[in-house]
């Protein structure tokens, strides 16, 4: 069982707002060296006061806060802010469409507001725009919920969402969720995952009201019993795809378990039966501890946060972790040897082509380390750095556990022009990273692949062929970089991408 289960307390569900991660968990945003070093200031404290000299837009937690409540079925969402925080939605409405149609789920447009707040308004306070446009979202679009997402300058100017919630609640159908992820508040962008969490655990997690049965039906109740005690929730994140889920589930199923994926894209009906399973299991720590914490003390369900399903090695561990919990460890691992044996005979011809080859991978945290993991150890590559947009406990014992102790590490969030001094230095043969990044590596002439992909499969036992697969592919007609390179120059100069990247990390003063 994770040791986080013991380690951590929750609890926060009373209070309008979840706690910043900076305070709940301690965290680090500005870094660079090596793996071990970074292990011992985070231990020590010294990494959460690292900042930086130079530093660019590092994201905003409304952008991830939105990113999860909108994948629910049939909700509308209000951004209640100034246009500007809505600048990068545009996109998301594809992404919602293309998750729900590889799902094979009705279709459904992304319905979002806003409240356009402006100057006026920061003198006059919002909440009237904000009430005009909820009743405006259930007269128009009848959604089962309405999802306030409150931006900075409400928050300056202390707007009272919660007490509009109160006011309106009893007045329309669809249910009001008020979530606090104002972007001032926190450097961590990933406490906007806890702060949607807790407007779903506040107003959507709510079980069933079970009637007794007029006529008493023990073989279904039974029946149900057998289905929870054999049921594990795995918690999707953003960049999973419906390939990922889909392997995921397979390998658990093979266990004779019952896996249920949630709770991105899930129906509120999906959620009021969350608390209907023996264990919930994390793909990624940095999405969802916050609300598997939450859950053990709603509904008493243990949890496990270990690894992310990537690669060989990070695969068997996280389907072991979830065998040992019901005592399957001997179909687990008759299940390990048969994919292990198999995938390795497939991935012989990858590693010809990789092996030795240099490669540099940049983005979340347990993903990054997952999958330099998975590109030394499998594959034979040199993994000569990674780069995290954050760092927290949640990644020590993978750190621990890498091949090479000295690995170099930086920890930035967004930050291009950093990352690109780095590779600028490295020169990896291959780049694989966050979305975003590849355009610019591309201009450095470096050939590349994205580090996730929501049409793509990236875990599990056929996401590791995947991600060898294209990898390989990457390698094999470099030319396009090439010639981006030669006809894109970085607006950067020379100066600045000679550089020791360590000149731009800085101590700052505790918060
Ligand atoms: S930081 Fe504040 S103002 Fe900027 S996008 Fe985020 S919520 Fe809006």
């Amino acid at each position: 069982m994770s040791k986080y289960s013991d380690e951590l307390t929750y609890g926060f569900t009373g209070q309008v707002a979840p706690p910043v991660r900076e305070t709940r968990i301690g965290v680090c945003s500005a870094y660079c060296g090596a793996c071990d070093e970074l292990i011992a200031d985070v231990q020590s404290g010294c990494a959460q006061l690292q900042g930086r000299r130079f530093a660019q837009s590092g994201g905003c937690q409304l952008m991830l806060a939105v990113g999860i409540v909108s994948s629910l079925t049939n909700v509308v969402v209000i951004v209640h802010s100034p246009l500007g925080c809505c600048s990068g939605f545009v996109g998301s409405g594809g992404l919602r469409k293309t998750m729900r149609a590889s799902k094979g789920k009705r279709e459904e447009e992304f319905v979002w507001l806003h409240t356009n707040l402006d100057e006026m308004d920061v003198v006059r306070g919002g909440l009237d725009k904000l009430r005009e446009a909820v009743l405006y979202a259930e007269r128009e679009y009848h959604p089962d919920a309405i999802i306030i997402a409150n931006g900075c300058v409400p928050g300056i100017i202390g707007d009272d969402i919660d007490s509009l919630v109160t006011e309106l609640g009893g007045r329309i159908s669809a249910k009001l969720v008020p979530i606090h992820c104002e972007g001032f508040k926190s450097r961590y962008v990933a406490s906007g995952y806890d702060s949607a969490y807790h407007g779903v655990l506040r107003h959507l997690v709510e079980p069933l009201v079970k009637y007794e049965r007029a006529i008493p039906d023990e073989k279904q109740e039974t029946l149900d019993r057998y289905r929870i005690s054999r049921t594990v929730n795995i918690f999707n994140v953003g960049s999973n795809s419906n390939g990922d889920e889909v392997e995921l589930s397979r390998i658990v199923s093979a266990l004779g378990l019952i896996p249920r994926v949630l709770p991105l894209h899930a129906s509120l009906d999906d959620l009021a039966r969350i608390g209907e399973a023996a264990l919930n299991v994390s793909v990624c720590a940095t999405h969802d501890d916050y609300l598997l914490g939450h859950l053990k003390e709603r509904f008493g369900t243990p949890y496990i946060i270990d690894t992310l399903p990537i690669g060989i090695r990070s695969t068997n561990l996280w389907l072991l972790r979830i065998a040992e919990f019901f005592g399957l460890e001997a179909e687990a691992e008759r299940v390990i040897k048969l994919e292990n044996d198999q995938l390795n005979a497939a991935l012989e011809p990858f590693r010809r082509e990789l092996r030795g080859k240099s490669v540099y991978v940049g983005g979340g945290e347990t993903r990054i380390l997952t999958t330099a993991s998975f590109f030394a150890e499998d594959l034979g590559m040199d993994v000569v750095g990674v780069k995290a947009h954050n760092v927290d406990r949640f990644v020590e014992e993978i750190m621990e556990e890498l091949e090479d102790p000295r690995l170099e590490i930086t920890v930035a969030a967004g930050q291009p022009a950093e990352e690109l001094n780095v590779l600028a230095r490295l020169r990896p043969d291959l780049y694989c990273g966050h979305v975003g990044a590849n355009g610019w590596v591309s201009r450095l002439g470096i050939p590349n692949l994205p580090l996730f992909g929501q049409a793509l499969n990236y875990m599990g036992y056929t996401g590791a062929y995947e991600l060898a697969r294209k990898a390989s592919k990457a390698l094999k007609n470099t030319n396009f970089v090439k010639n981006i390179s030669r006809g894109v120059k970085l607006p950067l100069s020379a100066e600045w991408l000679a550089r020791d990247t360590k000149l731009n990390i800085k101590e700052t003063e505790a918060v």
